[in-house]
């Protein structure tokens, strides 16, 4: 790739001012890379990792006075591999890794590019928590600003309910504080409208008590797949805000807690996770342990320790592709869909994730946040798993038919961090909804009307 003589000029000023500067040939290069999803390979321009909001601010303006394409990395985890790029600048913000709690005001402040597994540690020491996603690698910055689902949903809200002000280097390389005082429409976008309106150096969000949880999975076998789905569908209506679950079809895994003959085989699980007593938890468990799972994995642990519950079937490097939407209910027709893909799936790990929404999520009215649909019952994300890159198309035509199929029961709308693809402008107005696309768009053209920040579920200006 052609550097030129000015863009090599603004890398050295750039490592002048501290920030490391990695290019191609550069031992680091390689590893620096690369993402989180396999399927996407880029060599970009240099990868540079920035410390404080200053070389932040000095990476966008070189970025967009040399007309270089320029990717925001938090945690690297963007499906479509937003956080890279071919030929452009990286802005890698993982050494603003910091997490601060202040528990007297229940409020903690977290660096741009900090992970959940960061930001649940220093919280729990105080034994508070807000929401983050359901493994502990993700990063807080695109989970956050795209919506955010975790194990606290219900009790707690989406991550960017709970974000309450954020420090933002603008497109013009400005330093602002948003909070819903100084600027309630960009804290409005900057809650569930992507990485669009600039980046975000440090997040302050609210905190809640939350310490030991009682959390795990129930597992059952494929061939029950249709009377436990029936049965988790009235089910889920009863639990109460302090218990957050999904329904997922999977396959089990081979571990020593899956009898004999059922390992590696086609299931269905309950996932959880409850915020209330032990007692509590047993007591709206009991139903679903009357249907004699083959595994029960729930149990009290401390909150940090279920975040890294799924880490290790979703590693780096496997080839990915997702598809999600909302459903205002599980229908039939829903139901028999999913239990027909999953029976036909491509290969072993791929998996769907049915999220019970409700309780806290709709605390917050729909106006607030960009987030698309908070009335929706359940959100469901179709994960594409396998590693042979032959096998790609056939993950990703797969995923696609199954989320048509499945089209027809939802609102059209769709959470955007479960979306492999999403710059395609139709794709992204879809899932937020005209109303809320026409409402980002408006102010996208007032924050960052060249598009400098593009790679994102992008708000064309
Ligand atoms: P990155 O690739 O770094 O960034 C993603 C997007 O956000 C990019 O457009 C980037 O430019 C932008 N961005 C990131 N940080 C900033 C910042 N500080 N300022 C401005 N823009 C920024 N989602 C859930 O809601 N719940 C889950 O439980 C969940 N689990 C997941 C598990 C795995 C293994 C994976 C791969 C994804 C999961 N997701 C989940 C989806 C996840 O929310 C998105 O992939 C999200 O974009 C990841 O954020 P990141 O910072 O790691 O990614």
């Amino acid at each position: 790739m052609a550097v030129t003589a000015a863009l090599r000029d603004i890398l050295d000023g750039l490592r002048s001012t501290g920030a490391q500067v990695i290019a191609p040939g550069d031992d680091l290069y390689d590893g620096a890379r690369r993402v989180w999803n396999g399927c996407i390979d880029r060599r970009p321009l240099a990868i540079i990792r920035c410390h404080g909001g200053g070389d932040v601010a000095a990476v966008v303006r070189c970025a967009a006075a040399a007309g270089v394409e320029l990717a925001v990395r938090g945690g690297g985890h963007s499906l479509p591999g937003f956080s890279t790029s071919e030929g452009g600048i990286v802005l890698d913000l993982s050494p603003l890794g910091t997490v601060e709690v202040d528990p007297a005001r229940r409020s903690a402040w977290a660096g741009g590019g900090a992970t959940w597994a960061t930001y649940d540690a220093a919280t729990h020491v105080h034994g508070l928590a807000s929401t983050g996603g359901l493994v502990s690698t993700t990063g807080i910055g695109g989970l956050t600003l795209g919506g955010g689902i975790g194990w606290l949903t219900r009790a707690h809200g989406l991550a960017c309910d709970n974000l309450f002000s954020a420090e933002i280097v603008t497109a013009d390389g400005e330093v602002l504080t948003v909070t819903a005082d100084s600027d309630a429409e960009l804290l409005w976008g900057l809650r569930g409208g992507g990485g669009n309106f600039g980046v975000v150096t440090r997040f302050g969000f609210r905190l809640h008590p939350v310490d030991t949880v009682t959390g795990g999975m129930m597992i059952f076998p494929a061939e029950r797949a249709e009377e436990i789905a029936g049965f988790y569908r009235e089910w889920a209506h009863t639990a109460s805000r302090d218990f957050t679950t999904m329904l997922v079809w999977l396959t089990s895994p081979p571990a020593d807690f899956v009898p004999d003959g059922l390992r590696e085989r086609p299931a269905i699980a309950v996932v959880g996770c409850h915020v209330g007593t032990l007692d509590e938890a047993d007591a709206e468990l009991a139903p679903l342990r009357r249907l004699a799972p083959v595994a029960d994995l729930y149990e009290a642990q401390p909150y940090p320790q279920l975040q890294t519950f799924f880490d290790a079937d979703l590693p780096a490097g496997g080839r990915y592709y997702f598809k999600g939407g909302f459903l205002p209910a599980l229908s039939d027709g829903a139901l028999s869909t999913i239990n027909r893909f999953m029976h036909d799936k491509p290969s072993t790990w791929c998996e769907l994730d049915m999220h019970h929404m409700g309780g806290a999520v709709r605390d917050v009215a729909d106006a607030d946040t960009a987030f698309a649909d908070r009335q929706a019952d359940f959100t469901y994300n179709i994960i594409a798993i396998w590693d042979d890159p032959s096998l790609d198309a056939v993950h990703r035509e797969w995923t696609r038919a199954f989320a048509d199929a499945l089209a027809g029961f939802g609102s059209g709308t769709a959470y955007v961090n479960f979306l492999s693809d999403g710059s395609e402008t139709d794709t992204v107005r879809a899932a937020y909804g005209a109303d809320r696309y026409d409402r980002l768009v408006a102010l996208k053209r007032r924050m960052d009307p060249t598009n400098l920040f593009r790679l994102n579920q992008n708000i064309r200006p």
